[in-house]
């Protein structure tokens, strides 16, 4: 038999299945061939691999497993009291076994004088040792053997149960398959690999993951499964990396002219961090060499990212190209052209917004200006990549907030040029490293994981509602010092009509409470406009308080804002507490947040709770999420179907990725092809997944 006619035989062909259970397989576990039985992996085992004397037996002791005879089987009572009660012995004591459900089935199998397994969970009753509904099999050697074993447990459905096919019931038909692997298995990494890592071989690894040797060994089997899985996503993206590289020769700015050092000798605020140092070192070398940038630069809210794309727009300036910035909502946008125009306002550069509310009028004006090339900084929303805007000679683009554009309007970008420009995406929304490298894999990665001196850390509690009062009184205090407060709700899709009622009550209880203030809204419902006006009323400092929903999640930038209510905080999930809380604490005041919510709350808010309270560390709580809601909800992860491990686990695994990723760095260094023989059955393995997930190649 060849590898894949092994592997893609019909599970129906095992001993044991047949068309029946064969179809409760496919439904229920989507198990369709040998080789989905194979990579149907345990999710824990259970340790019976000692066979302990009775007398050590104590009541402490979780589970236990002993060899033992029947002494004496009864059933005693009747009704409702009916019980079964067997003595059993071994050489150093006796234990009872008790009954009360199944007698029926159980009765006949406790024969006298014959040695059984038996396996449960001692407890004393009467200062006797006894246990109740044990695991019981006959003490054949073939039972002995399977018994002593560290054994698998499986996912399992309903259907199959009813099959006879519950946990132990796969584990059957894994010892029956695993029986049959006699070379069936490819081999999927070089012997160089092999060896240099000491890895067992991948058919040894299916064999031990079901049916382990010994503790060692399974911690090999595993090693060895995940080992692949992430090696081979890694290998995959950074091919895709290759291609593109190879694919895309870059523009070079090798050249730091009079734009950046007149800006960075005479107009440079502030010191940059060391971190902004760093970064923008990256960058340079990224844009200096010919390579095409595809640069993410992450750093958490406040840490000051927008230096950074002004420095690289600089270079790019220097070197005779246009730039862009493109952010997701026109709040946004404004703020970036504010910030720039004021950056440059001693500088004789150039910066024009366009965004949907531009006058057509401006429209046609900065159309011209981008096409004859003497525009050379436009910032925008989506608006920018309609068809109309062309530029002259785009050269560096800088996308804020990556997640909010699709992949599609990232590419419609990259043909605004006359080849594909440098671009630098910006994220505040923390991504944990490991997710990091998988899901943007194909791209560089820059953090700036230092703050500028001078913040003072918000303060961020946890309260229940019954101390509102109390939290009003500190709302006033603020706010009689000089400065504003965020009351924030939460709105949700499923359940917009009442989150809507909450808002707008809670809206009134603060007017009631607070009749000296004048108040502001903001929320999705509104007409931009009013929202824009809105927003500008309390920018201006002329409403003390904002009441509001999410949409003041990214880039709103009052620092005379110094306390953030939170309402019904439990309903937000970490990363949006950690966007929300990064509006306060812009300022030099001390700033705080206090997060609103009912005494009882999940395990899983509580915990939530607890992390905002403890940290501000946009990384620590991305983490802390991930570990939370596991990959499968984090941003974006859904669609690609990138983080379907069967075995590996990303929120775990972190160290075992990044080694793998090296290893995969290496092999395309020494062979680019993956093409030696030594390689093959890498090469092979490869192009099995590139045909089984054609996708992954296109995530970015
Ligand atoms: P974000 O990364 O959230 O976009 P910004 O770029 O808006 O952060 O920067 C936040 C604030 O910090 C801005 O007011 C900015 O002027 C200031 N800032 C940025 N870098 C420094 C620095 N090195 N020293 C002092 N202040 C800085
Ligand atoms: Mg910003």
């Amino acid at each position: 038999m060849t590898f894949d006619s092994f592997l893609t035989t019909d599970i129906k062909f095992l001993k044991g299945v047949g068309p029946e259970r064969a179809t409760a397989l496919a439904n229920e576990l989507n198990i369709r061939t040998f080789s989905d039985l194979l990579n149907h992996f345990p999710f824990r085992y259970v340790d019976r691999t000692k066979f302990y004397k009775i007398k050590e037996i104590n009541p402490d002791m979780p589970f236990v497993q002993f060899k033992g005879k029947i002494v004496n089987a009864e059933i005693v009572g009747a009704d409702k009291s009916k019980r079964l009660l067997a003595e059993i012995n071994d050489e150093t004591g006796n234990v009872e076994l008790i009954w009360f459900k199944g007698i029926k089935w159980v009765a006949p199998k406790l024969k006298p004088n014959t040695e059984f397994i038996v396996f449960g969970k001692p407890t004393s009753f009467n200062g006797k040792i006894n246990i109740a509904h044990p695991e019981i099999e006959l003490a054949s050697e073939e039972n002995i053997l399977i018994a002593k074993k560290l054994q698998p447990i499986y996912n399992t459905g309903e259907k199959l149960k009813s099959r006879w096919l519950d946990s132990k019931g796969i584990w059957k038909l894994q010892r029956t398959l695993v029986a049959q692997i006699n070379k069936n298995i490819p081999e999927t990494l070089s012997q160089e690999i092999l060896k240099k890592h000491n890895l067992i071989s991948r058919e040894d690894a299916y064999k031990q993951i079901h049916l382990p040797d010994n503790h060692e060994m399974l911690k090999q089997a595993t090693l060895r499964l995940k080992f692949d899985e992430l090696f081979f996503l890694q290998l995959r993206l950074l091919q895709v990396k290759g291609i593109r590289k190879k694919t895309y020769s870059g523009f070079i700015f090798d050249k730091v002219g009079n734009y950046f050092n007149d800006f960075y000798n005479n107009h440079l605020p502030f010191q940059l961090t060391g971190a902004q140092k760093r970064v923008l070192k990256e960058i340079r070398q990224d844009m200096g060499t010919g390579k095409q940038m595809n640069r993410l630069l992450q750093g958490d809210v406040g840490s000051g990212k927008t230096i950074v794309a002004l420095m690289s727009i600089l270079i790019a300036l220097d070197n005779g190209f246009q730039t862009c910035i493109m952010a997701p909502t026109e709040i946004l946008a404004n703020q970036h052209f504010k910030n720039l125009s004021k950056l440059l306002e001693k500088t004789n550069i150039s910066v024009e917004l366009l965004t949907g509310s531009t006058k057509q009028s401006e429209r046609n004006s900065i159309h011209e200006k981008l096409q004859n090339g003497e525009l050379k900084i436009l910032v925008g929303t989506h608006a920018l990549i309609e068809d109309e805007v062309q530029f002259f000679n785009l050269g560096l683009a800088v996308i804020d907030e990556q997640h909010k554009f699709g992949v599609a309007q990232r590419s419609k970008l990259w043909k605004k040029g006359i080849s594909v420009p440098h671009v630098l995406v910006m994220t505040a929304t923390p991504i944990p490293r490991t997710l990091a490298m998988t899901l943007y894999g194909d791209l560089d990665i820059s953090v700036i994981d230092e703050l500028p001196p001078g913040r003072t850390p918000i303060k961020t509690v946890h309260r229940y509602y019954a101390k509102h009062p109390q939290v009003f009184q500190f709302i006033k205090e603020q706010i009689q010092k000089g400065q504003q407060v965020y009351v924030v709700y939460p709105i949700i899709e499923e359940s917009k009509h009442m989150d809507y009622k909450n808002l707008e009550e809670g809206f009134e209880l603060i007017k009631k409470n607070f009749p000296e203030f004048k108040l502001g809204m903001v929320h999705g419902r509104m007409k931009p406009k009013l929202k824009d006006e809105q927003m500008k009323l309390f920018a201006a400092g002329e409403t003390k308080i904002l009441v509001a929903t999410t949409v003041i999640e990214v880039g709103v930038d009052v620092p005379n804002a110094t306390l953030m209510v939170i309402e019904s905080a439990e309903r937000f999930g970490l990363s949006q507490l950690h966007q929300l809380r990064g509006r306060v604490g812009r300022g030099a005041e001390e700033s705080f947040c206090i997060l609103m919510t009912d005494y009882k709350i999940s395990s899983d808010a509580r915990t939530r709770m607890e992390t905002m309270v403890r940290t501000t560390d946009g990384f620590e709580i991305a983490e802390t999420d991930l570990r939370l809601r596991g990959p499968g909800d984090m941003t974006g992860t859904q669609q690609s179907g990138i983080l379907d491990f069967k075995i590996a686990d990303i929120s775990k695994d972190a160290q075992l990725l990044q080694y793998t990723r090296g290893i995969a760095e290496e092999l395309l260094k020494t062979d680019p092809e993956i093409s030696s023989s030594e390689n093959v059955p890498i090469l092979f393995e490869l192009n099995r997944i590139k045909k089984a997930k054609p996708y992954w190649g296109r995530i970015s």
